[in-house]
């Protein structure tokens, strides 16, 4: 396991950011280990109070919890001061303190934004589609709307799919081929004819990298889910679960 993740249980519920922890940012991605993770679709939410036992030991109080129906969009959506479904969105955002944001993932890259200073937090759900709909710049534009300032936001990118097990091909390409002409072949390695290899993680890297954020500031460990379906949920790998990455302002 990458040396940037902190595990937490044995066998881990679920994974800290060693950058984040340092600063005091209370967040948690869950393992496929994590007790009482409910489905969406749960009248009283996605987490059983099982859930929010767990995540309290990471600091978060899942009683104010925000999350949204995400759809591989760049929605941004406000998370209300009482927490709950914020709507139809792939990117939260709030200015309030011990409001958890929620982000659900399996194999997409659940990305955490925060500038400190400017006491701003978002979460935001980035796959291929939502890596050709600009969510990650989208992401960075609704922090600098709540006053942050690029060059000071902290960025950790969650284990997500990496280019060792991320086989594309159309549309993904042609999807990528005209939102980033002239970029996107560095973001792709051939495979078998007609498919690549597309690395996600550098591409969101280097976007991040071009709405300004500092690349020193990015904490990517690069934690394949598809390797490691031990400990998490691969979409790729035909697991029907999904991690939860969640962060609070302090
Ligand atoms: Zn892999």
């Amino acid at each position: 396991m990458s040396p940037g993740l902190r595990p937490h249980g044995e066998p881990p519920a679920y994974f800290t950011f060693a950058g984040l922890e340092a600063l005091g940012l209370p967040h948690a991605t869950t393992t496929r280990r994590c007790p009482g993770m409910a489905p969406f679709s749960a009248p009283a939410g996605p987490f059983t109070p099982e859930a929010g036992r767990t995540l309290a030991q990471a600091g978060l109080d899942l009683s104010r919890v925000a999350y949204a129906r995400q759809v591989h969009g760049a929605e941004v959506a406000r998370a209300a001061p009482g927490g709950g479904l914020a709507g139809q969105a792939d990117i939260l955002v709030t200015a309030e303190r011990a409001v958890p944001l929620a982000i659900f993932t399996a194999d997409c890259l659940a990305m955490t934004l925060w500038d400190a200073d400017a006491r701003a937090l978002a979460l935001a759900h980035v796959g291929w589609r939502g890596t050709v709909r600009g969510a990650t710049q989208a992401a960075v534009a609704a922090l600098v709307g709540l006053g942050a300032r690029p060059e000071r936001v902290r960025v950790a990118i969650a284990p997500s799919i990496g280019p060792c097990c991320y086989e594309v091909d159309e549309p993904v390409t042609s999807g990528l081929a005209s939102a980033y002409p002239r970029r996107w072949e560095r973001w792709v390695v051939p495979a078998r004819p007609g498919h690549v290899m597309l690395d996600l993680w550098t591409a969101n890297e280097e976007l991040l990298r071009g709405a300004g954020i500092d690349p020193a500031n990015i904490e990517n460990p690069r934690v394949c889910t598809a390797c490691r379906g031990d400990l998490f949920y691969s979409y790729r790998k035909g697991h029907r679960g999904r991690l939860a990455t969640l962060a609070a302002l302090p």
